[in-house]
């Protein structure tokens, strides 16, 4: 959500946020949600945008280090070694990531590399180390324009050395890991075919909080099968986990994934417009006010998109989130309980990560095929 767009919102007075005292800076404005934008801007006082690289990693849930397949939503055909050698490499991603934003927005202060597709902690840790710190170093030839980093991962893709290379990097500069959580229910999770549970996600974030970088939780709402109950479940686990920021989105099928033939059929159906409107409002008022909001809908282009359509229409889709608000005169954080035990109090538990996974990430070596810069 850009700074504009999250100013459209006009709430009333704003209520008492039980369990946090004190206010927010974002509650200041006339947004009803603590919006991303607006939070990147006061952290690095002005307007940041994030630049997608593939580097060519690939997922335990398609090579079969936990599964096959992936998840049944995903489009991982790509996550091939013929797609990494044709990447192009990291460096010219970033670079023309950032002259394309350049030339669409007049003012931007700064950028976060953003390693997207796949799994993005899933290489040996010194080729991860060696990607990272690419991304960082362009610095030094483009004066100072990358903020950060943001790292999309599963959580049973961080073994011990992974989240120690992280926090390194976090005592240099800016860093996002963004988890695929989804949900907190198993059989959901299954369903997905996502081949970790959710006690996976739990040790995941146990073992990072208090690093020195950032939390998302990747949230999707509309599962099949999950009641609005199971949803809001899943909201307050933020709280209890201690997320930092959060990313939701409406489950949506595209072609060519196993979701997408069965939305296709008429086996699945996805969630209506006006049941998400009410959800997400439902679910951000259930989290605390000091959790980022990095996204409240997601989709896909819309040649490969099946359904919902509606999600297309983000402007729209937003507005209505934020009248739903106003009608209600609530806003982020307002249904909040904090939990009995602070996350920050939750103890360190051992590391979970599988044997299959922890073995490609800390052996010796490289992926074959990946390409990150001229040579
Ligand atoms: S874990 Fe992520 S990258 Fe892997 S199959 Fe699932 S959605 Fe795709």
């Amino acid at each position: 959500m850009t700074n504009n767009e999250a100013d459209r919102a006009c709430l009333p007075e704003s209520p008492a946020l039980p369990g946090h005292s004190g206010s927010l800076s974002w509650m200041d404005g006339e947004s009803p949600i603590n919006a991303f934008g607006r939070a990147l801007q006061n952290r690095f006082g002005g307007r940041i945008q994030r630049v997608s690289i593939d580097a060519g990693f690939t997922c335990p849930n398609v090579d079969g280090a936990v599964a096959k397949g992936g998840c049944n939503f995903c489009d991982n055909r790509s996550f091939s070694p013929s797609r990494r050698v044709r990447l192009q490499q990291v460096k010219t991603q970033l670079l023309s990531g950032i002259q394309t934003v350049r030339e669409r927005y007049k003012k931007v202060s700064g950028f976060i590399a953003y390693f997207q597709p796949a799994t993005n902690t899933y290489a040996p840790v010194e080729q991860l180390r060696e990607v990272f710190e690419l991304a960082l170093g362009l610095n030094d030839e483009i004066q100072d324009e990358i903020v950060g980093l943001a790292i999309g991962t599963r959580p049973d893709c961080v073994p011990e050395s992974v989240l120690s290379l992280i926090e390194e990097l976090a005592s240099q500069s800016y860093v996002s890991v963004e988890y695929g959580m989804q949900t907190i229910h198993d059989a959901s999770l299954v369903w997905m075919n996502r081949a970790h549970s959710h006690a996976d996600m739990i040790n995941a974030i146990d073992r990072s909080r208090g690093r020195g970088f950032e939390i998302c939780a990747h949230v999707i709402l509309g599962i099949p099968g999950e009641s609005h109950a199971m949803m809001m479940e899943t909201a307050i686990e933020i709280g209890v986990l201690g997320f930092d920021a959060i990313k939701l989105h409406n489950l949506y099928a595209v072609r060519g994934t196993p979701l997408g033939e069965e939305v296709l059929s008429g086996q699945t159906k996805m969630m209506d417009r006006d049941e998400y409107v009410r959800t997400v409002v439902d679910f951000l008022e259930r989290i605390p006010p000091q959790v980022i909001v990095e996204r409240i809908s997601g989709d896909a282009p819309s040649d490969f998109l099946i359904e919902p359509k509606w999600c297309l229409e983000k402007s729209s889709l937003r507005l209505s989130i934020e009248a739903e608000f106003a009608k209600r005169g609530t806003r982020q954080g307002s249904q909040y309980q904090p939990p009995g035990l602070p996350p920050e109090k939750r103890p360190v538990p051992a590391d979970k990560t599988p044997a299959s996974i922890r073995e490609q990430i800390d052996r010796r070596g490289r992926l074959p095929v990946l390409k990150m810069q001229d040579r």
